[in-house]
């Protein structure tokens, strides 16, 4: 089944999060175990995260630096398998633009198709953390829905170079969406128009970056709904884990806390206070968006795996 199948004949709201690669030179354990802590409440698929390839400065001695390509969490292709091996549970790879050349990609989808992976969240990825903004890579994509456009035409059974191939699946996809608008976009409404173009481009459902006011989410899905876009629209949620948060989310994801819980949070003194109020806010979101009826509710889980699970016993 696909995700979007398995979005639209729910009867329930799906439980489902995400797990990041580990850093280069750690094993899969950690997947494992977050999977371990979290598989009791049935996900109904589990992503996994790309990261691109940074420029790293290692000291050669003397002083010197020299610039090497280090690509920090690899794997996903490979995590995505194992993980489908191991418990049988659907996988949904990130796959992105960022640090790839179309070529890249190609080869990624093909080892995906062979491994028999042919869900995929397509995304624009994050930009180079050298960069003040997002630089394609050479012979590479700028937006997301370019990225869509070679799935495409790679499920139509084309190569790159126009030749053809011989496949037995197609891939399916879901994409990003921003209730609190994308950082780059002019402004809401041609956010929203590029959204329905990677809609109509073939993506099947949409994946909410986080938020924290479910008014948010709801004003989203009326503004998508209004401007065509029709596909679930699965709301992400985070719990916050530590004080480094308050100031942290807003700033690399531009997203507000609203008022009621920033209120909160300016009681908070420690970690531990910030991680108890973050299950409570995450709990409280997530009962809301179930009781709407939400066709899934899609935790973003890094460094916060033991609060998805208290979420996810107080919700599901
Ligand atoms: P796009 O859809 O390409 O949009 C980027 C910007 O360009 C937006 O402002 C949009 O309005 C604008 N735009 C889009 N199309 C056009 C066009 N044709 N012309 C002009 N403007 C246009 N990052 C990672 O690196 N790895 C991950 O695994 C990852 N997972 C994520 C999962 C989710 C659910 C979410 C919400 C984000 C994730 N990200 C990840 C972050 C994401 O890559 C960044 O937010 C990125 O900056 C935008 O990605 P996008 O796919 O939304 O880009």
């Amino acid at each position: 089944m696909t995700v979007a199948e398995i979005l639209k004949s729910n009867t329930q709201t799906a439980f489902s999060f995400e797990v990041l690669p580990p850093l280069k030179g750690n094993n899969i354990e950690s997947v494992f175990n977050t999977i371990d802590k979290l598989k009791e409440f049935n996900p109904a698929y589990i992503n996994i995260t790309t990261h691109r390839t940074e420029i790293a400065y290692k000291e050669t001695g003397e002083g010197l630096f020299r610039q090497v390509l280090e690509r920090k969490r690899p794997g996903s292709v490979a995590i995505a398998a194992a993980i489908k091996n191991r418990y049988g549970i659907p996988t949904v790879p990130h796959i992105i633009c960022s640090g790839f050349s179309k070529s890249e990609i190609e080869y990624e989808l093909i080892d995906l198709s062979f491994l028999g992976i042919s869900n995929l969240l397509v995304l624009r990825g994050d930009k180079s953390k050298n960069d003040p903004r997002f630089i394609a890579t050479p012979d590479g994509h700028q937006y997301a829905i370019e990225l869509q456009q070679q799935i495409n035409r790679f499920n139509e059974g084309y190569f790159l170079d126009g030749s053809m191939m011989e496949h037995a699946r197609p891939f399916s996809f879901g994409t990003a969406g921003y209730p609190e608008k994308h950082e780059e976009a002019m402004n809401p409404e041609s956010d929203l128009l590029a959204l329905k173009a990677k809609v109509d481009a073939g993506a099947e459902y949409v994946v909410t970056q986080m938020f924290f006011d479910n008014a948010k989410y709801f004003d989203f899905v009326d503004r998508c709904r209004a401007v065509g876009i029709n596909v679930p629209i699965v709301p992400g949620l985070k719990p916050l884990t530590s004080m480094n948060h308050l100031t942290m989310l807003p700033r690399v994801f531009h997203i507000d806390f609203p008022e009621d819980l920033a209120k909160e949070l300016r009681k908070c003194q420690t970690n531990d206070d910030t991680r108890t109020l973050g299950v409570e806010w995450c709990a409280h979101q997530a009962r809301e968006l179930k009781a709407a009826g939400v066709p899934s509710i899609h935790f973003y889980s890094m460094n916060a795996v033991q609060s998805v699970q208290r979420v996810a016993q107080l919700v599901y």
